[in-house]
């Protein structure tokens, strides 16, 4: 089992995840990768650039070619991989975790993330990199205009000349992350009239905790009515998660705002949709529309974009609201696909368009439970699953669908504990499915 990497690259506090610590990381990340050229961004957390030194350290001191494209969204990173033929980047980054975190997240030269399997291999690597020769030392660059190249490919996506006809109202809410590198920007290039806050790159957080959850964007979910605005959206950190709140002040959770990506992208083009297992059933309902397949995923960013790898999807995406769209980059993006949606603005409300997305009603809860009770639940759940020959998908942990919804037993990789989710079309059938499903679990 990796020591440092998790589901999504490694995290900690800035005593865990020390700069001696990343520079380790990075020699083996470095070896790892092949060498070459490796693109390194960083967000705007009072830790990152200190990392950002030792990370760039231990890559050079390995032989890689460093394109250092400074403070920016992890999506940016990602689409530039392919863009510049690099063998893979490292975001400094602790996404959406408080201020005094940090971490780092691995992705390959194919655009895939590494998952805590790959970072085991990554870790076996520590002390067996050897160090360039004194003249094949790895070079520095921050050459090149990386956020116009972004901008243009996002901009590639929409059609931006119906956003300017409509002119949509946008309030922003950057979060004090890196989402003002690039929105403000975007949205302002492709004829929206904006208002921003919280658009100062801060690492202390102070406008809201970075998690863009419906109490932390409570401002935000205020201020969209009363500036008559259309929309406002609200980023985490590092802007691969991304939520929106519609004109009447009412907030959309990241599994709607995906649903709703789903349904328009299908609409100009066919395609599967790859999503994680404890996804809404709204996205099969949209699938089943356009006749097209739902591939599920284990839980964690590096298995979405392993699926989206092997082609034939037209969208990818997870619950809490990451988006993928493949022509950008298999990564999750929180700006293309919102873009498309600010497209759709022309057409009718958010509100209206949020109708189209069938509604479900989600309630979770974690039950505690040490590595051998977490294998008698999920145990328990799966027997009682294929003795009623229930249809389940137990590619991580067990989920069981049922006729208007489903529910999933799942251990956690990292804690302690064991999360059940039910969802169903109301709160009520959600909470009767979850009561059933528990008492089964727990024997
Ligand atoms: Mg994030």
């Amino acid at each position: 089992m990796a020591k440092y990497f998790g589901t999504n690259g490694v995290r900690g506090k800035f005593d865990e995840f020390t700069p001696e610590l990343a520079l380790t990381l990075a020699r083996a990340t470095g070896a790892y990768l092949k060498r070459g050229k490796i693109i390194v961004a960083r967000d705007g957390r009072l830790t990152s650039e200190t990392l950002r030194n030792a990370i760039v350290a231990g890559l050079m001191g390995v032989g890689c070619e460093v394109i250092d494209i400074g403070i920016a969204p992890s999506p940016v990173a990602e689409f530039l991989i392919r863009k510049h033929d690099a063998n893979g980047a490292i975001m400094i980054t602790a996404s959406h975790n408080p201020p005094e975190w940090n971490g780092m997240k691995v992705v390959d030269g194919k655009g895939i993330s590494v998952s805590r399997e790959r970072g085991e291999e990554i870790e076996k690597l520590i002390g067996k990199t050897e160090a360039a020769p004194w003249d094949k030392v790895g070079g520095f660059c921050r050459c090149g205009d990386f956020i116009r190249e972004y901008l243009d490919a996002v901009k590639k996506e929409v059609k931006a000349g119906k956003i300017a006809k409509r002119k949509p109202k946008l309030v922003l809410d950057c979060g004090n992350g890196t989402a003002s590198v690039i929105a403000p920007e975007l949205f302002r290039e492709l004829g929206c009239e904006i208002v921003l806050m919280n658009q100062e790159i801060d690492g202390r957080f102070p406008g809201r905790p970075s998690e863009p959850t419906r109490e932390n964007v409570k401002e935000l979910i205020a201020k969209v009515p009363k500036e008559k605005a259309d929309v406002g959206i609200a980023w985490d950190g590092d802007c691969d998660r991304v939520v929106l709140v519609d004109e009447k002040g009412e907030y959309v959770i990241g599994d709607r705002v995906f649903a709703l990506c789903a349904l328009l992208r299908l609409r100009e083009k066919k395609g599967d949709i790859v999503t994680t297992v404890a996804t809404s059933k709204a996205i099969e309902d949209i699938a089943k529309k356009f006749g097209v397949r739902v591939r599920y995923t284990k839980i964690g960013a590096p298995y979405l974009s392993e699926e989206m790898a092997k082609g034939g999807a037209a969208i990818g995406g997870e619950e809490v609201g990451g988006i993928i769209l493949p022509e950008i980059s298999l990564a999750k993006d929180g700006f293309s696909s919102i873009a498309k949606i600010v497209e759709a603005l022309s057409e009718k409300k958010l509100s209206e368009w949020m109708r189209e997305v069938p509604a479900y009603a989600n309630v979770k809860e974690r039950i505690p439970a040490d590595e051998k009770r977490k294998g008698e639940i999920v145990g328990r759940m799966k027997k009682y699953a294929k003795e009623n020959k229930l249809a389940i998908i137990d590619i991580d942990g067990i989920r069981i669908n049922l006729e208007d919804g489903w529910i999933i037993v799942r251990a956690s990789g990292t804690e302690n504990y064991v999360r059940i989710f039910a969802e169903a079309k109301t709160e009520s059938k959600a909470k009767e499915y979850l009561e059933k499903y528990r008492k089964i679990a727990l024997g």
